[in-house]
């Protein structure tokens, strides 16, 4: 269970501290894109999306998108957010894409964060292959296929580990 607990929550990507990732010593974000940044039917990044991405990396800290999403969708991001790193069709919670990026920019896994909306991609993923993982609350509301299965299951964690104790959905740092 300890392996589906972030290191950090937030409500949104907006109110992700980039500070607490440098005293942690973060040099690279890797960034899920559906219901972290966008929902599932917004084709490009809003504004503060754009924003978001601008003072991560004006911070020091490099961002690569990592998305189990198509191609296609992937890289229209990345053009849009001017990233030059982008991992899709990542088969999150497999750790192939965590170890090309840690290889890709010479880095230790705990010199890499990960944010992103699902436990049993995301933090799961991250967790394993030992990444800072940030969990944000999920953009919509409404889920598409694998997503909805993985929901169902979450929820139940949810509960294991708020009765735990550990862990309060929708008590987040910051
Ligand atoms: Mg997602």
């Amino acid at each position: 269970m300890a392996l589906l607990k972030p290191k950090y929550y937030v409500s949104s990507f907006e109110h992700m501290s980039i500070e607490r990732l440098k005293q942690q010593g973060i040099k690279l974000l890797l960034c899920d894109i559906d219901n972290t940044l966008v929902s599932y039917d917004e084709k490009h990044p809003s504004p503060s999306v754009i924003a978001f991405i601008d003072r991560v990396k004006s911070s020091g800290i490099e961002v690569a998108l990592c998305s189990n999403a198509t191609k296609e969708r992937a890289t229209r991001f990345s053009k849009d957010l001017n990233v030059s790193t982008t991992y899709y069709f990542s088969m999150k919670p497999l750790p192939k894409n965590f170890i090309q990026a840690m290889k890709k920019h010479n880095l230790k896994a705990n010199q890499v964060a990960i944010i992103g909306d699902q436990m049993f991609t995301d933090i799961l993923g991250g967790n394993l292959a030992g990444l800072y993982t940030i969990l944000t609350a999920p953009i919509a509301v409404k889920d598409r296929g694998v997503t909805k299965i993985n929901r169902f299951f979450e929820n139940i964690v949810y509960k294991v580990l708020e009765h735990k104790g550990d862990f309060k959905r929708g008590e987040f740092d910051d």
